[in-house]
């Protein structure tokens, strides 16, 4: 793999020779670009042509990223062994067990995240089971996790959480009441660490300042400098899954 600099934008290409090329072209693909040359063509003249078609490569590629990224997602994807899942900001692959020993489903995670369904398990009931195995399964993590911020930033804002509880909420990540109970999103296990961290830093700020005042949002950038990088990447966020899946 070669690579070819334009200012700051590092743009791969592979480069083939081929002997059916009678000159030099250009292939874009969403992962790569490619260059094919006539057998022999020098390697100066070879990183000529892609500097003077940069322009048409970065458009083209502009144009290809724009279109995978508003691929309409496919609305029912297996919950099948080799399946890529959304987990805390990452695609993480899916094998399902089947004739395990135990009577309710397992969940492990390692490399991949494994699930073992109960011996007797229907052939139409696995998907269903599956999903309903990794749901729960992410919520304790999910908790776990929460905990941890919750702990950590309780101590120094000198405030702790009521309750905090988890629901699938439509149009909000978080929310944080007048008796200082927290909801969050269970969906907020898909996103990654530094995101998660930082609506659970949000919420706790509502402990102290329940509204979204300069003295609020100074808390919060006291505690999280970046935060308006993470409230960005939350704006862009778009599910794997379409959120029903889950329901
Ligand atoms: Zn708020």
């Amino acid at each position: 793999m070669s690579f070819l600099l334009f200012g700051k934008t590092k743009i791969p290409f592979k480069l083939r020779y081929s002997t059916k090329a009678k000159r030099l072209h250009i292939k874009v693909q969403p992962e790569r670009v490619e260059v094919v040359a006539p057998l022999k063509t020098q390697r100066s003249v070879i990183e000529t042509f892609v500097h003077q078609n940069r322009r048409w490569i970065e458009k083209k590629k502009t144009e290809l990223d724009e279109k995978v990224r508003n691929r309409p997602l496919p609305h029912v994807i297996p919950l099948i062994s080799g399946t890529k899942i959304p987990f805390r900001g990452t695609l993480i692959g899916l094998t399902v067990f089947e004739e395990g020993k135990e009577k309710t489903p397992q969940v492990r995670h390692e490399q991949d995240i494994l699930v073992t369904l109960p011996r007797g398990t229907t052939t139409a009931g696995k998907e269903a089971t599956v999903k309903k195995a990794l749901k729960a399964w992410f919520l304790e993590h999910l908790r776990i996790e929460v905990e941890k911020i919750s702990e950590h930033y309780s101590r120094i804002l000198q405030a702790r959480p009521a309750k905090i509880r988890f629901r699938r909420q439509k149009t909000r990540w978080g929310s944080c009441s007048s008796k200082g109970s927290i909801n969050l999103n269970w969906h907020l296990v898909f996103v990654p660490q530094p995101i998660l961290e930082y609506v659970v830093v949000h919420e706790l700020c509502h402990l102290r300042h329940l509204n979204h005042s300069p003295q609020f949002w100074g808390l919060v950038a006291n505690l999280i400098p970046d935060y308006k990088t993470r409230i960005r990447w939350l704006k862009e966020y778009r599910p794997v899954f379409p959120a029903e899946f889950w329901d």
